[in-house]
């Protein structure tokens, strides 16, 4: 009991040090100087990886709609409305969606860090 209390505060007091404590590193996207403790496991600070974030849920729409697009085309030209009913076509679909989403989540995420660290 008298342990664990003693080693809490410690501890925390080591994680949100003020600023300058500690090692210091700068971003790998912006080049920006800060504490090493506030990069993510890239060495991309905060911000960078905010607007990396923003960039790949826009760009994660695009790339399930360049999927789910030419799918929905062949179904509605290549007259396959003999497998399924027409309206059983929408789980397929969905799932090329959501599988473009996450796909096209990576990809972007993988594009941006690759410019921007180049
Ligand atoms: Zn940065």
């Amino acid at each position: 009991m008298q342990l664990s209390n003693r080693s809490r505060p410690a501890r925390r007091r080591l994680e949100i040090g003020p600023i300058g404590e500690g090692p210091r590193a700068p971003c790998r996207s912006c080049g920006q100087d800060l504490p090493e403790s506030t990069l993510d496991e890239n060495g991309w600070c905060p911000t960078c990886v905010w607007d990396l974030e923003k960039k790949a849920s826009r760009g994660q729409h695009l790339i399930a709609l360049l999927v789910t697009v030419p799918f929905a085309i062949w179904i509605a030209v290549e007259g396959t409305r003999g497998y399924f009913p027409l309206y059983a076509w929408a789980i397929p679909l969905a799932a090329a969606y959501y599988l473009g989403m996450r796909i096209g989540r990576e990809v972007v995420r993988g594009w941006v860090r690759s410019r921007r660290e180049a």
